[in-house]
């Protein structure tokens, strides 16, 4: 609670590539220092906005819509190559891969900070512990429940429009079916649509985040400290406090770029939002906003043994597929993980990127159940017999 305190209290809210970013990376590093541990200080390049790529592509398909309504089958085919890199790099964009609209967001910069804690003995697995320092905007899309579904809605509706706009625009310029062409209208509602709610986030303050997600960084910090007290026999941990999270996981991007294959039997578990009023020990079932990602077969069974016996934990798993975390980036590279994300039992975040995620609205409870839990996971996993590398 004290490294929350300091965080979301003292230093307020840390808008991804900020000096405020920067400021809780460096309260990270100095609390890894005097744990006695070796800090490594990574700067990153990453976009400062995670909703531009999409309201770029809305614009794209805004104005596919016009060269197939009024520029013939030349204009329709032009909206077909243009509409089918938009669609394609949506897709990269929400599974961290680089693409075509990515780089025509501004960039700034950003920094991982982390540490290792060796284990006893020889290092058999290695475990990244990550949670990310960043805070996000107060988009108006999450200021009440309904509006956060409808927000659902719209990315499902957004990403179809996309899909059936580099058709329709295909088959009314490649293949000249000109009847098609008026079709196309239909679609510009929904590009509108999602333009409004992508470019509205960007105008908005940033959160101080103490839920979202000073809770997880400050787990990952004191689970720092607690084992390197008490190391583990061959498990090493890997503290990662992440950058940029907030706008697409860059800092976990960069992380695996840089030590994907750096690591003896890695693993990594994300924890995120895990302070939240009225939340359990929530573990996600599967993550990832189009096709699932499914967390470590090995880990999530720890987890539900975990979950068995310490029913004082109150822990329970959950899907979450509205956003990502930083765990659906190391899944989506097939870094085995597990992600904590505090869900209520109905499947809420509580305060989720708005201005009351206060220190004030945090419960510690939530945080100390969901640091035990963490603990008693990797003990397990330390304990446990598959000394084989998974990943
Ligand atoms: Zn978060």
């Amino acid at each position: 609670m004290r490294h929350l305190h300091h965080l979301a209290g003292s230093i307020g809210p840390r808008g991804s590539t900020t000096d405020d970013e920067r400021e809780a990376s460096r309260y990270v590093r100095d609390r890894f220092e005097e744990l006695g541990l070796e800090s490594h200080w990574e700067r990153f390049r990453a976009p400062v906005s995670g909703w531009r790529p999409f309201a770029l592509a809305a614009m794209v398909g805004l104005l596919s819509v016009g060269l197939t309504l009024w520029a013939g089958r030349v204009g329709a085919a032009v909206a077909a190559v243009l509409m089918g890199v938009a669609t394609v790099s949506v897709f990269l964009e929400m599974y961290f891969r680089p693409n075509a609209l990515r780089a025509l967001v501004r960039k700034g910069d950003s920094q991982n900070v982390w540490a290792q804690v060796p284990p006893r003995g020889e290092t058999e697995l290695t475990v990244v512990l990550v949670g990310h320092v960043d805070t996000h905007r107060t988009p108006w899309v999450f200021t009440s429940p309904r509006r956060l579904s409808t927000f659902r809605a719209i990315t499902t509706l957004g990403v179809a429009a996309f899909v059936i706009g580099t058709v329709i625009f295909a088959l009314a310029g490649v293949f000249d079916i000109a009847t098609l062409r008026p079709w196309s209208l239909a679609l510009a509602p929904v590009y509108l649509l999602v333009l409004a709610v992508t470019l509205q986030p960007d105008t908005t303050p940033f959160t101080q985040g103490a839920n979202d997600n000073a809770s997880g960084a400050a787990v990952v910090l004191s689970l720092a400290g607690r084992i390197a007290r008490e190391p583990l026999a061959r498990t090493e941990v890997v503290a990662l406090a992440s950058g940029c999270e907030e706008v697409g996981s860059y800092g976990a991007q960069a992380f695996l770029q840089a030590h994907r294959d750096g690591f003896v039997g890695l693993r990594a578990i994300s924890v995120d939002n895990v302070g939240g009023k009225g939340v359990g020990v929530c573990y996600t079932s599967v993550e990832g906003m189009v096709f699932p990602l499914k967390p470590s077969p090995e880990l999530l069974a720890l987890a539900e043994a975990v979950r068995r016996d310490r029913p004082d934990l109150n822990a329970y798993p959950l899907p979450y597929t509205t956003l990502h975390t930083d765990a659906t980036a190391f899944m989506a590279r097939g870094v085995p993980s597990l992600s904590f994300v505090g869900l209520t039992p109905a499947g809420v975040i509580p305060d989720w990127h708005q201005e009351c995620d206060t220190v004030e609205r945090v419960d510690p409870g939530t945080v100390e159940r969901t640091e035990e839990f963490v603990l008693e996971l990797l003990r397990r996993l330390d304990e446990g017999p598959s000394a084989a590398p998974e990943g």
